[in-house]
């Protein structure tokens, strides 16, 4: 048995790994379920568990992303690739990443400034309170992108082996 990928699907533009099993049979199976089952420690069911992407983005395929949900609850926003936007904290300057949907939120909230983390924010609010501070603008709310078909590949040899060590196991 072999396994290769992973690869972009050309049609679904989702990452998936192909099994060549030994009588030459090819399985094509999406790499978050790869990344999941091994994860897991077993195979999971066909139809009553996917894996989800909380934050929608189809190409961040990091195991905190990945909730299982059944077929049916599966979430519609996960075929869309929101891109996340670069943003620049209003404290202390450094660069940070955002959804376009939690900025939209927070401008229609009214919330002023836009803030890399808690500390930032938190900063803010008490040099508020000092009067040390004046009032940062409430952030634009901006449009969600959306990525554009990307290949991507990454050295999975290692966890590739792992798999093929619990699918002999089932
Ligand atoms: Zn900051």
């Amino acid at each position: 048995m072999r396994i290769y990928g992973p690869y972009k699907h050309p049609k679904t533009n989702r990452k998936i790994v192909i099994i060549i099993h030994n009588n030459g049979k090819r399985e094509t199976i999406s790499y978050p379920k790869f990344l999941m089952e091994l994860y897991l420690g077993r195979k999971m069911h066909k139809d009553n568990e996917t894996v989800d992407h909380i934050d929608s983005d189809i190409d961040n395929n990091s195991l905190e992303n990945f909730r299982v949900l059944p077929r049916a609850f599966h979430s519609a926003e996960d075929t869309r690739r929101v891109k996340p936007v670069t943003l620049k904290c209003s404290w202390c300057n450094k660069k940070f990443e955002r959804f376009p949907r939690i900025i939209r939120d927070k401008a229609r909230q009214g919330k002023r400034g836009q803030f890399c983390g808690r500390v930032c924010a938190g900063k803010y609010g008490r040099g508020l309170q000092l009067k040390q501070v004046e009032l940062f603008d409430v952030q634009k709310a901006v449009d969600s992108k959306y990525y554009k078909r990307k290949y991507a590949s990454a050295d999975i040899s290692d966890l590739c082996d792992q798999y093929l060590e619990l699918i002999k196991k089932l």
